[in-house]
Order: structure tokens, then C-alpha cells, then sequence
């Protein structure tokens, strides 16, 4: 139920490790179809803040709500991966002896809990579902490829469209243009803009270029904590940002 007009909420999230408070009572709204970009120096608390989204961290206090009704806290990870919220980590996880195809189909029975079944079949909706996909990641033709035989931008587009075909109503991205070209660069910000349509991101990214293209809210974390919001161009204008940033 994103009815309240916010598909993620956080409120005064803080996380400690041994006393350091890796998120220091962080809060944070994402609207349903807004593509928000985490920034930050190393060790702002951005992967921190992806682990307590998915579960993978328990904060020591405040709220997570995903939607306006679900208590994420009261959620396991696999829970939490089954309601929507898909992740992807910086470096591409596909399983390269198999084929694009193979990849995507496997990627939905694993989400339909069929995966053990040799039996499994796709039906009719989940093939168009298919297509669709690898229409979105632009691998039609590269479709009986064995994923090992992708470029590395391919293979990044392939693991997206593996979590697309659990259906995810919020995704989040770990630097998906890391290690790209140029042109692979522009066509994930293509892609991105597509994906908006249907789902919310969370993009945590170091490429300013690339968050320009994207053209997204900004979030800027420093220690554990918001530093700045808006547009690439407010956060960048901001003194505490530049500061934070160029160590004056
Ligand atoms: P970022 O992703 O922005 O670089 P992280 O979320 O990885 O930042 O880390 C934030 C801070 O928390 C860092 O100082 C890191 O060393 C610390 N930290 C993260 N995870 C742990 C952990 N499991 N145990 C101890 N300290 C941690």
C-alpha cells in the first residue's frame, strides 16, 4: 500500500557496531516511482543503510516501513526479498554456462519457489513476461548467448532484468555503472528511466556524471547521517557537501 505516498520510509534509523554508529538516527522517504541517489565518502553508511533495508542489518532503533502498513523490522531478508524489495550488488552474479534465457527463467522459478522442481514450465504470461524483459535490458538477440559470453555492461543489464522477473516494487543498486564504457554508461541511464516507470530505485553511486544523467534526487550521507537533499546541483552547491567532499 503506497496510498500514503511513499514506498520507503525511515525514521531516526541508528545502527551501531561495537559503540560506532555506522547510521546515526538516519530518516529517509522514497516516493513510488522516484529513483533516489545515495552519495557519500567511503564509509558514509550507504551499504549500511541497503543492509538494513533488505533485512540484512537490524538497526538498535527507529522505523522501517515499506509501504505505509509493512514493519520491515518485523520481517525476515527472504521475507523482505519476497514483498518486492530487490538488490543488486556491485559486481554481476550471473551464472555464466547458462544462457540469458536460462538465467531470467531460472531467476523466476528461484522467486516462485520452484526452482527444485525439474518440472518447472513457464506458462504463457510468464514467457511474454520474459520477452518483455529481455526487451527492456536489450538482450533480444543476444537471448541463447551463454551469459559468459556478455560484455560487462550485458551481464550488469542481465542481473537487473533477473531481479525484474521477480517483480520487485523497489530496487536497489549498488554502482550499476561500475567498470563500464561510456556508452554502456548512457544506456544503463536509459534503462534506469525506463525502470522508473514501474518501480522505485535506490541507487547508490559514486559516477556524478552518471547521477546527472539520471537526474534524480540526491541524498548525501556523512556519517551515518543526512548531510544534504535535493538536486545534484543543490547538494552540490552546498557548503557542507564541498566540505565534506574536498576535506577543507
Ligand atoms: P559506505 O558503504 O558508505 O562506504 P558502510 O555502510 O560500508 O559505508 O560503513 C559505514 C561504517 O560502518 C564504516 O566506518 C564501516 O567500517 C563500519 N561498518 C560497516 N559494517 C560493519 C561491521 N559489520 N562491523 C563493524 N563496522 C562496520
Amino acid at each position: 500500500d503506497v496510498s500514503h505516498g511513499r514506498i520507503l520510509y525511515l525514521e531516526d534509523v541508528t545502527v551501531s557496531f561495537d559503540g560506532f554508529r555506522a547510521l546515526n538516527q538516519l530518516s529517509l522517504d522514497i516516493a513510488p516511482g522516484e529513483l533516489r541517489c545515495i552519495i557519500g565518502p567511503n564509509g558514509a553508511g550507504k551499504t549500511t543503510l541497503m543492509d538494513v533495508i533488505t533485512g540484512k542489518t537490524r538497526p538498535d532503533a527507529g522505523t522501517v516501513y515499506f509501504g505505509s502498513t509493512i514493519d520491515l523490522l518485523r520481517h525476515s531478508e527472504p521475507e523482505i526479498a519476497a514483498m518486492g524489495i530487490g538488490r543488486k550488488f556491485q559486481k554481476p552474479t550471473v551464472f555464466e554456462n547458462l544462457t540469458v534465457f536460462e538465467n531470467l527463467e531460472l531467476a523466476l522459478a528461484c522467486h516462485k519457489g520452484v526452482w527444485a522442481s525439474m518440472r518447472f514450465k513457464l506458462k504463457a504470461e510468464q514467457r511474454d513476461r520474459l520477452a518483455q524483459v529481455l526487451h527492456t535490458i536489450e538482450l533480444t538477440q543476444q537471448c541463447h548467448a551463454l551469459a559468459g559470453s556478455l560484455s560487462h555492461g550485458q551481464k550488469q543489464w542481465l542481473e537487473i532484468g533477473m531481479l525484474l522477473m521477480q517483480e520487485p516494487k523497489l530496487l536497489l543498486l549498488d554502482e550499476p555503472v561500475a567498470g563500464m564504457t561510456d556508452s554502456e554508461t548512457e544506456r544503463t541511464a536509459e534503462l534506469l528511466s525506463k525502470l522508473k516507470q514501474h518501480h522505485s530505485l535506490i541507487v547508490v553511486e559514486h559516477d556524478m556524471g552518471f547521477v546527472r544523467a539520471i537526474c534524480s534526487k540526491v541524498t548525501v550521507l556523512c556519517e551515518g547521517a543526512l548531510l544534504a537533499e535535493g538536486t545534484l546541483d543543490e547538494v552540490q552547491a552546498d557548503e557542507r557537501v564541498i566540505e565534506v567532499y574536498l576535506g577543507r
